[in-house]
């Protein structure tokens, strides 16, 4: 069976160190917070390109606590896309802040800058930039949007760990980034976790406070919660940290395999200008997409789509929302897009066999 990420097989990969990192943690002192995660902090840090990062327990947490850390809550808006994991808009809510959506452009997917001014209020108070499948969001036109109205840029890099914007690695650039490090992400644990980058120093302070029931010292001074990270995570972060890189050089091998072979009625993925691509999902665009999905599933062959249904589509969101003119981007977008496998562990052989099939079938 060929899927669309195998986090085991990134296990495999590793196996030997990880097995060795997570019995030097059994031995310890510390299960929670300890060396590994004040190591992983550093070394995530000066990877991002940033004087801070933070552990926290997931990706949601990270974007909830950031919003926290901005003291944006209730009577607050923030802007941020429908087509992205239900995860950026619950972590909106869950801060008490309102999630307002916006359409995304039709050729990278994410965030419209052309429709922020849409939906522009008075309560507005940050934007949540979501970098897609591995390839930047717009920068440029986000970061403009925010400086004129004095919005905070928050970066959701969940989907790309690593990426660059020009020189820069994604989450350095935004007041705040948040990083997902669920098992199939680029930089992927095994279990729950979580990491937010700034430079700000008073934040960055804020949310380590937050991330402990607000506490100093044992004593909390502001109202937090816990969202902290264990030490078998980190120490398993830190091992696949040292070769994300690689990972993701092996990825992008994959994804130019695909576009080499895939015919021209598939649309294969555009990368940004300036940006580098690292192909957390490669997702095309086809035609008769459900045909194309049964019959890739026939041959063992498991593609995903992301998203089949866009946040404000599902039944907890729906006709509830405040959004952008239209959504209609986004909603005849989760008609026609397939995530074809790739990680760095799928064989070449294996990505040309997808590619073959899919050009049969479509
Ligand atoms: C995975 C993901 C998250 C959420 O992360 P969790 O660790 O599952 O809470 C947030 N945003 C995006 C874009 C994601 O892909």
């Amino acid at each position: 069976m060929i899927k669309f990420a195998d986090p085991s097989a990134q296990y495999r990969s590793y196996k030997k160190r990880i097995d060795a990192a997570i019995n030097r943690v059994l031995e310890s002192e510390k299960y929670i917070l300890g060396e590994e995660v004040e190591k992983l902090e550093d070394e995530f840090a000066r990877y991002i390109g940033t004087s801070n990062a933070i552990g926290v327990a997931n990706g949601t947490d990270a974007i909830e606590i950031s919003l926290r850390a901005l003291e944006i809550g209730v009577g607050d808006e923030v802007i941020t896309v429908s087509h992205t994991a239900v995860a950026t808009v619950a972590a909106i809510e869950a801060a008490g802040a309102k999630p307002v959506l916006v359409d995304v452009d039709p050729r990278f997917f994410t965030l419209d800058p052309k429709k922020l001014s849409e939906v522009l209020s008075k309560k507005t108070k940050a934007i949540i930039l979501v970098h897609l499948y591995g390839n930047s969001g717009d920068i440029e036109g986000t970061s403009a949007f925010c400086k004129k109205n004095n919005l905070y840029l928050i970066e959701d890099v969940s989907q790309a760990h690593g990426a660059k914007w020009k020189d820069r690695r994604l989450g350095s650039i935004g007041e705040i980034g948040c990083f997902s490090c669920f098992p199939t992400k680029n930089l992927g644990a095994i279990g729950d976790a979580g990491l937010i980058t700034t430079n700000n120093e008073d934040i960055a302070k804020k949310i380590f406070m937050l991330r402990e029931y607000g506490w100093k010292e044992r004593v909390s001074q502001i109202t937090g919660r816990n969202s902290r990270l264990d030490e078998i995570q980190a120490a398993i972060l830190r091992i696949k940290l040292e070769y994300l890189d690689e990972d993701n050089k092996k990825r992008k091998i994959l994804a130019q395999e695909y576009d080499s072979i895939l015919g021209s009625n598939i649309v294969t993925p555009e990368v940004r200008k300036q940006t580098s691509h690292v192909y957390h999902l490669y997702v095309v665009q086809l035609d008769q997409r459900d045909r194309v999905l049964d019959y890739l599933k026939q041959q063992n062959i498991i593609a995903g789509i992301h998203y089949p249904l866009a946040v404000h589509q599902q039944p907890a969101y729906l006709n509830r929302l405040k959004t952008s003119k239209t959504l209609v981007i986004t909603e005849n977008l989760t008609k026609d897009i397939i995530s074809l496998p790739i990680y760095p562990e799928l064989p070449l052989s294996k990505v040309e066999q997808v590619a073959n099939l899919v050009n049969k079938v479509s």
